[in-house]
């Protein structure tokens, strides 16, 4: 089991009051799976996620990752599991504009200390097919081509799990569908994914599917 939470709750103060963002989330993800996380917005499924990634810690509940329990460690700890664990796909991308696809992909390795980043990080675009694309800036390159890059920085330390908050938000449905093909591809060589959509055509592209509401779990399917 790479994932497991139990009774994980969140909640927000905002002012005098507070947001109950999670409610009790048991989760259970074996490794090698692709799991679609739906949900209306303001559901808590980027609370989920960013607790899942290890960004933020539950106020109660626990969640194991990969067998270790990760919802009482300090800022610190948690951020050297990231680097480690986690690999991140955002709506917006999130690349660096002055940078190389290339140099995008390279970042994480350079953090991690690692060797042969060069090395590793073109194999990594080439495992999403832009191995033509390797020396262009983000602006240089459509809304598609940029979520693959993103995509490329996301494996390319070889995490344990790869978290996507809405990753076909701000792209055309018809790209979205290739963005999707990608990250089936990848899942079938065994790596571990969990996707936030409110796209129920998205979430259809994942063997297991994961519906949210007000901070609950209402419904699953697939296995
Ligand atoms: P989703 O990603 O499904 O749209 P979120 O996890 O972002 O939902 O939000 C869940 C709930 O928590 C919402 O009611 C939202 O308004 C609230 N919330 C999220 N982040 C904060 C925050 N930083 N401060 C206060 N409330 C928040
Ligand atoms: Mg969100």
């Amino acid at each position: 089991m790479i994932i497991q939470t139990q009774s994980l709750v969140k909640t927000y103060r905002l002012g005098d009051s507070r947001v109950l963002a999670l409610d009790g989330i048991d989760l259970q993800v074996e490794e090698g799976e692709i799991v679609a996380i739906s949900g209306s917005s303001g559901s808590g499924k980027s609370t989920l996620m960013h607790i899942l990634g290890c960004l933020d810690r539950p106020d109660s509940g626990t969640y194991l990752l990969a067998g270790e329990d990760v919802s009482t460690l300090f800022p610190n700890r948690l951020a050297e599991i990231r680097n480690h664990k986690i690999g991140f796909v955002f709506q917006n991308f999130n690349l660096l504009p002055r940078l190389s696809a290339l140099e995008n992909v390279e970042l994480p390795l350079l953090y991690a200390g690692a060797a042969e980043t060069k090395g590793r990080a073109e194999e990594a675009l080439r495992m999403v097919g832009l191995e033509d694309r390797m020396h262009h800036e983000p602006a240089q390159l459509s809304g598609g081509q940029r979520q693959r890059v993103a995509i490329a920085r996301a494996i390319v330390t070889n995490p344990a799990i790869v978290l996507a908050d809405e990753p076909t938000g701000n792209i055309d449905t018809k790209t979205g569908e290739e963005i999707m093909a990608i990250f089936e591809r990848l899942n079938s060589g065994g790596r571990t994914f969990i996707i936030v959509t409110h796209d129920p055509e998205i979430a259809n592209h994942c063997k297991r599917q994961i519906h949210i509401r007000d901070g609950k779990i209402v419904e699953q399917k697939g296995t």
